[in-house]
């Protein structure tokens, strides 16, 4: 069984693992939103865990496997879960996905994989309005928080 999914009765459980991702930009910082196809949400990057991956492993290959960007440096302690449900062909997915926070150099050109429709680096103020799911933007008031208190001077 992979250890993206397990059967548990009626419901079925998702792991995906994903990266807060973020870029210097005139002083400021950056933050990566995609949109996805499946629903028109906009979030972070990220999917599901393939066999004998670690949450690391696979938020650094779904990076850039959606967007063609490499993380240049991770923020050392952030690891978050959020856990959501919906439905898909009828039966109930409890997914949980597991997000790290990384710098990207600024100059990488994010080149967008078919299964979403756009992206956009924004600010973290409007980064949060842009967010289209509530645990999504607490996560992104995380993110702050860790960054304003490590006074990350990262200037890729
Ligand atoms: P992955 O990107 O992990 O491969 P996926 O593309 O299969 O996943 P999700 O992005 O998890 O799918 O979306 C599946 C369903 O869950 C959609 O209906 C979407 O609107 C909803 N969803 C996505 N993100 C959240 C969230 N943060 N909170 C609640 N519901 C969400």
């Amino acid at each position: 069984m992979s250890s993206t999914y397990h059967e548990d009765g009626d419901t079925v459980k998702e792991v995906s693992a994903g990266i807060i991702t973020l870029k210097k930009a005139s002083g400021d910082r950056r933050y990566l939103l995609l949109r996805h196809e499946n629903g028109g949400h906009w979030s972070f990057p990220k999917g599901h865990l393939e066999e004998g991956e670690t949450a690391k492993e696979a938020a650094v290959r779904e990076l850039y496997e959606e967007t063609r960007l490499e993380v240049f440096e991770f923020v050392n302690g952030f690891r978050r879960e959020i856990n959501y449900s919906y439905k898909r062909e009828g039966r109930k997915v409890a997914k949980s996905v597991i997000y790290f926070l990384a710098f990207v150099p600024r100059d990488l050109e994010v080149n967008l994989s078919p299964e979403h429709l756009d992206f956009i680096w924004l600010p973290y103020r409007e980064a949060r309005k842009r967010l289209t799911y509530g645990n999504d933007q607490r996560l992104l008031d995380r993110a702050e928080v860790k960054l304003k208190k490590g006074c990350y001077s990262y200037e890729g």
